[in-house]
């Protein structure tokens, strides 16, 4: 029987590092405006000519109501598969996602945004990577 460790919300927890927009993943950003990942802030789809992105509409910056964190299932790439300028499902090409505090790992993935055994979005966390911790109200450990 293998233990189910209650996750605490590190950072840590998510491999990958940075993403390619400086962000790390698993990282809780705060605001309203952020470069959109896609194109990254250029407003210009990477590997074209003058392709305006259909994600920010060539402003180089999208709007997120916040807090929000890097798409685990694109790693804030806002395309999924890499490299083929197609948007991510999971946060549209944004390359971030809403959430709702507090959140954890998502234990299904972890973290990964992405359903063990395939490469479709989580279902649990729908791609995201982290879901909204349940308070509990009396605190009790499950004991297998
Ligand atoms: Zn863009
Ligand atoms: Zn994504
Ligand atoms: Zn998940």
């Amino acid at each position: 029987m293998k233990e189910i460790t209650v996750m605490e919300w590190k950072t840590s927890d998510f491999k990958g590092g940075r993403t390619r927009m400086g962000r790390k993943a698993g990282e809780i950003l705060e605001g309203d405006n952020f470069p959109c990942s896609l194109c990254s802030g250029k407003g210009i789809l990477p590997r074209s000519k003058d392709t305006k992105c259909p994600v920010c509409r060539g402003d180089g910056m999208v709007s997120l109501t916040g807090p929000v964190v890097v798409c685990a299932y694109c790693k804030g790439r806002g395309e999924y598969p890499p490299r083929t300028n197609i948007t991510c499902s999971v946060c549209r090409g944004k390359g971030l996602v809403s959430i709702t505090k507090p959140i954890e790992a998502c234990a299904h993935c972890r973290g990964t945004g992405a359903e063990p055994g395939n490469k479709l979005p989580c279902l649990k966390c729908k791609g995201k990577g982290v879901v909204t911790k349940k308070e509990s109200k009396t605190g009790s450990v499950k004991n297998g």
